[in-house]
């Protein structure tokens, strides 16, 4: 009669059945027959009020038209929401229904929205309660830091709020702080960096300047700023720290580092030049005991002045050279050159020399490779490198100088075929007067500064050198790279 599709309709033939199932699903409404064999309808509607799933169920009974009135009001006092009449007109009971499952879809849905808001409310409250101690996290954090913060508006100028530690460093009261401009903070030496302007354009960001307190003091600092949304609120905050101190450890660190390498230079040198020295006095002092009249003695001994003279010649020269980079006086100054027509000046007269030495010098510079580099460096870079590829070649040996771009640079590359460098010393012959024990033993005369100047050179201008055993460990390979001009 009420149409299966419509509602889910669960039947019981007993009041003992009804109670049972209304014990395991919940119901829209349930319709009673009054008059049922054992428990009686009234008697079944007392229990299903008295349980607490179905306290509110809506009941309608279904009674006979005969039934006196007494029938209807103890219905009524057991919760009876309705009475239906027998004979059942099918309109009337499908009316009926149809509210009551109307009534009850709406409480349904009406209970899940409560829910549903009832969630939300217990994810607000516990959402405003995190923000509230995060906030008060920030705040004590803001407060008790031992770095100075500064906080500033969007335009990066303007002061709204500053921390105990900025107050102290500083030397202002706080009305006076909360009046000034990040410029005020800010000394001459900080070449016009604005705090904020920094920041503002996006992220954190560190830089190094220098700042002034009330009374004039100029101090380096170190400061760190982040744009932040305060409640919407883009602001700037920056966290700055006085790195006098720091400055000062470091500088002290660098002046006994540096005296340290004075020493330990003024302690090489003169030992390298002891050598020639002693070797020039022992043959002077031979000579002066008369064997400057036996002209073959004479001879041999001038020969040993001679090259002792060359040798301190050699070093003095390597030395000046070195305290003139270092000084910082012989600065590059770069020019444009074509790696292919340098090569072809420069390499012809080497190879001369070289070929003395049963030497060949093979060049393959492809065209087109420009480098913005010193031109003198560059030709003292290469005499230097062809030079040791000469000098440390073995005989019938030869030498390949060849160029190529590489990870936006130029790379150039001088390899010989000769004695080769030991693998652990490859990393440490770019220093002072490190020569490998081997080519002392083998008598080749060096002063162990060439490669030094060449470092030097390379790194200043704006490249980098380093060493490579030659495949098969058959000789060295020495690479550097240098910047490729712009086109
Ligand atoms: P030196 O005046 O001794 O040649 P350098 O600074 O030019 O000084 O070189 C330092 C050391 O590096 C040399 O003494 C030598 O041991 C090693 N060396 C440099 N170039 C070569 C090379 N092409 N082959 C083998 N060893 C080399």
């Amino acid at each position: 009669m009420l149409g299966k599709e419509q509602y889910e309709i669960v039947r019981a033939s007993s009041g003992p059945e009804a109670l049972r199932r209304i014990l395991e699903q919940e119901f829209a409404l349930v319709l009673l027959d009054v008059l049922m064999p054992g428990m009686d309808g009234f008697e079944t509607a007392e229990l299903i009020r008295k349980r607490r799933q179905s306290r509110h169920t809506p009941i309608i009974f279904i009674t006979a038209t005969s039934s006196n009135e007494n029938h209807v009001g103890q219905g009524y006092s057991l919760g009876a929401v309705d009475y239906i009449y027998k004979p059942i007109i099918p309109e009337i009971l499908k009316a009926k229904v149809q509210v009551f499952a109307e009534l009850y879809r709406k409480t349904l849905r009406l209970a899940r929205s409560e829910e549903a808001l009832r969630l939300e409310l217990r994810e607000r409250e516990k959402a405003d309660a995190a923000r509230v101690e995060s906030e008060e996290k920030y705040r004590k954090l803001f407060s008790r830091a031992s770095d100075a913060i500064i906080v500033y508006d969007e335009d990066g100028a303007t002061v709204l709020d500053a921390n105990k530690a900025a107050l102290d460093l500083y030397g202002y009261a706080r009305s006076e702080f909360l009046a000034l401009t990040a410029s005020d903070l800010e000394s001459g030496k900080s070449r016009g960096r604005k705090t904020g302007a920094d920041a503002s354009e996006g992220g954190a960001r560190s830089f190094t300047g220098f700042h002034k307190t009330k009374n004039g003091r100029v101090f380096p600092v170190e400061t760190t700023c982040a744009s932040v949304a305060i409640k919407g609120r883009k602001l700037i905050m920056a966290l700055t720290r006085d790195v006098t101190e720091r400055q000062k450890a470091a500088e002290a660190e660098l002046m006994q580092e540096r005296e340290a390498m004075q020493r330990q230079l003024v302690a090489t040198v003169s030992h390298e030049l002891r050598t020639p020295i002693a070797a020039i006095r022992a043959a002077n002092e031979t000579l002066t005991m008369g064997e400057v009249d036996n002209p073959k003695i004479r001879g041999r001994f001038l020969k040993i002045i001679e090259n002792q003279a060359a040798r301190l010649g050699g070093l003095v020269e390597d030395l000046l050279l070195v305290a003139e980079l270092e000084s910082g006086k012989c600065k590059p100054v770069p020019s444009e050159i074509d790696l292919k027509e340098f090569c072809a000046e420069l390499v012809p007269g080497i190879a001369v020399l070289a070929k003395k030495k049963s030497v060949t010098i093979k060049c393959d510079v492809p065209a087109g490779l420009v480098a913005t580099v010193d031109r003198s460096h560059l030709t003292g870079i290469f005499q230097n490198l062809l030079d040791n590829a000469i000098k440390y070649n073995k005989k019938n040996g030869s030498v390949f100088v060849s160029a190529r771009r590489a990870a936006g640079a130029i790379e150039i590359s001088v390899r010989d075929t000769g004695i080769g460098i030991p693998a652990d010393d490859l990393p440490l012959i770019f220093q002072q007067f490190r020569r490998a024990p081997s080519v002392r033993e083998l008598q080749i005369k060096g002063t162990g500064l060439g490669l030094y100047i060449i470092k030097t050179m390379v790194d200043s201008n704006g490249g980098r050198i380093w060493a490579e055993s030659a495949p098969d460990d058959d000789g060295t390979v020495f690479r550097f790279t240098l910047p490729e001009a712009k086109a």
